[in-house]
């Protein structure tokens, strides 16, 4: 689960992470009433969105009087913000962070992530903060430094002090940066992070090191033991099908294919997805109905699968180990009739009782096509999705 840039600062704050003083608002006059009360004559106005960027796409802005922040405010609140991250359709910006502007010497990157292979969190340290880190990662590898931390020992002063070093802080700003790598590293183990970065990690001109930028993601199995998180969780950055799929504890990814897969099982579903663009055609959706898939669920599931206005077909693909054949053609024949389908559906099952299925399929009068076996429904259902 992300978070937005201001609540991650919070985080950071309560691990004893300096950042510049801001506030979050909705509206341009919160905008300039919180510049106001932050004091100063240098604000930064930026968006606050789930995904990284934000600079080169235009949602931070330096504003050197109140009138310049309400400019701002009013030309970022409502933009449909493009980065790197967002996709080509872009992110509508809702929040903003209202920020102390702060005199940058030099710009530095840290991160962590958990090293699966090493099975540490990772720490990502250069000295070429502010920039996309993929770029840097594929042209200048050897300015990243890592180092993994032992998960019992944890990241010791003089380990923290050498990633300092290493990527060229000044000796007057290593006890700082000392005590930011270390409480990025305990928010990140305490509240159960799967990513933390700042980037930018600044020092001023007076040496001191501050956190400019925040992004973390946190594990989603382990939100139950964290619900400061799941409070800071925001609906509105998040993909409405998956919103509504997570409350039939349905496994779904939109994609941006046009057939529609409904499977039960994961390793199924990606096989599934596979074999369709085998085929030549592209998955609307990654769905995984689980092994106890009922009527109820396979229902919702061809709602949210009906609700995306690219689906062209669908393609149910049923392998009945628990599961019985028969259970699930009742379940999409029912499914089929109350949602009323307005696409082809190719169906494939296999497994314990399938002639049974498939009979049932037969007899239900409705227009439902039969694969044999996984090659057979895809190359029917991407005929069927290009109207053949
Ligand atoms: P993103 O990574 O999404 O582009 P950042 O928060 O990193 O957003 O901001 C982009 C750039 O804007 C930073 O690299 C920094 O140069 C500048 N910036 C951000 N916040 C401040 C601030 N409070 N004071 C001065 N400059 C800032
Ligand atoms: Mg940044």
């Amino acid at each position: 689960m992300k978070i937005h840039e201001y609540q991650g600062k919070e985080i950071l704050r309560q691990f004893g992470v300096p950042t510049p003083r801001g506030m979050a608002c909705f509206t341009a006059d919160e905008a300039v009433a919180a510049a106001r009360e932050l004091g100063g004559t240098v604000w930064v106005v930026k968006a606050q969105i789930h995904a990284g960027g934000r600079g080169k796409g235009g949602g931070v802005k330096v504003a050197k009087s109140l009138d310049e922040v309400r400019q701002h405010a009013q030309a970022i609140l409502g933009m449909q913000l493009v980065t790197h991250q967002t996709g080509p359709d872009g992110q509508r910006v809702r929040r903003l962070l209202i920020e102390e502007g702060a005199q940058i010497a030099r710009e530095f990157y840290i991160g962590m992530v958990v090293d699966r292979a090493a099975q540490r969190v990772a720490l990502l340290a250069s000295s070429e903060g502010g920039m996309e880190i993929e770029e840097v990662a594929k042209h200048s590898p050897e300015k990243i430094h890592t180092l993994r931390i032992h998960p019992v020992d944890g990241l010791a002063d003089a380990e923290a002090a050498q990633a300092a070093r290493q990527i060229g802080l000044p000796e007057a700003a290593i006890a700082g940066a000392v005590t930011v790598l270390q409480g990025l590293y305990r928010a990140f183990v305490e509240k159960e992070a799967m990513l933390a970065e700042i980037n930018p990690l600044v020092l001023t001109a007076d040496n001191r090191v501050l956190a400019l930028d925040a992004k973390f993601n946190f594990d989603s199995n382990a939100l139950f033991r964290h619900p400061e998180i799941v409070a800071y969780r925001d609906l509105d950055e998040e993909d409405a099908a998956e919103i509504e799929a997570s409350k039939f504890d349905l496994s779904y990814i939109s994609l941006d294919g046009d057939i529609g897969c409904l499977v039960n099982g994961a390793g199924l579903a990606m096989a599934t997805m596979d074999i369709i663009k085998l085929y030549g055609g592209s998955p609307a959706n990654f769905l995984d109905v689980g092994g106890g898939a009922t009527t109820e669920k396979v229902t919702e599931a061809f709602k949210l699968m009906l609700k995306n206005p690219n689906l062209k077909a669908i393609l149910v693909n049923i392998f009945g180990g628990i599961m019985k054949c028969d259970v699930i053609a009742e379940g999409v024949v029912a499914a089929a009739r109350e949602v009323q389908l307005t696409v082809p559906l190719v169906v494939r099952l296999e497994g314990t009782n399938v002639d049974l299925g498939k009979k049932i399929l037969a007899e239900s009068g409705l227009p439902i096509i039969s694969g044999n076996d996984m090659a057979d429904a895809a190359e029917k259902v991407v005929a069927a999705a290009r109207g053949q």
